[in-house]
């Protein structure tokens, strides 16, 4: 069996990430995609871009929230395994920006999902991205060690029921 200290630093190591535009003017996400280029190297914190939810540990959203996103973004959320943490990326992500009073708007990522992490700016710098990227991976570390607890006492349980049969 994987030790549990192993388990939750290989997690943290090499965290993989998803990123969902909310309907964002796509500065924000010119400065997502810059962050994976060899210039500012996101992938030296083991960090991989992947296009499926089920395998990722990050969410990465830019743009404002709107009534015909919300329900797509509760979506991929939901899909995610446990842990998981989410960054809100930009003035938009953060609390709706500029955008925030329009009609069909309904606000930052928070209104919809949990939010580990905010990286302010319009458009925020690589920089600021990674560190808000970073931020959200000691929430990961957290919300790992209880995941794992979690799942270390079920299997004791079973074991316990099996041994006692
Ligand atoms: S925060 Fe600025 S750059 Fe980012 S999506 Fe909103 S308006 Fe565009």
């Amino acid at each position: 069996m994987i030790p549990k200290k192993l388990l939750n630093k290989s997690r943290v190591k090499s965290p993989w990430l998803i990123h969902f535009d909310c309907g964002s003017c796509n500065g924000c996400d010119i400065e997502v995609l810059a962050c994976l280029t060899p210039l500012y190297d996101v992938e030296r914190f083991g960090i991989l871009n992947v296009g499926n939810p089920k395998h990722a540990d990050i969410l990465v959203v830019t743009g404002t929230v709107n009534h015909r996103n919300q329900k797509a973004l509760k979506n991929v959320y939901d899909q995610m395994p446990e842990p998981k943490v989410v960054v809100a990326i930009g003035a938009c992500g953060s609390t709706g920006g500029i955008f925030r009073e329009a009609y069909n708007v309904v606000g930052g990522v928070d209104q919809v999902i949990p939010v580990d992490s905010y990286v302010p700016g319009c458009a925020p710098k690589p920089e600021r991205i990674i560190d808000g990227i970073v931020l959200a991976l000691e929430k990961l570390a957290e919300k790992g060690k209880r995941v794992d607890e979690g799942i270390f006492e079920r299997l004791a349980g079973t074991r316990e029921a099996i041994s006692a049969r």
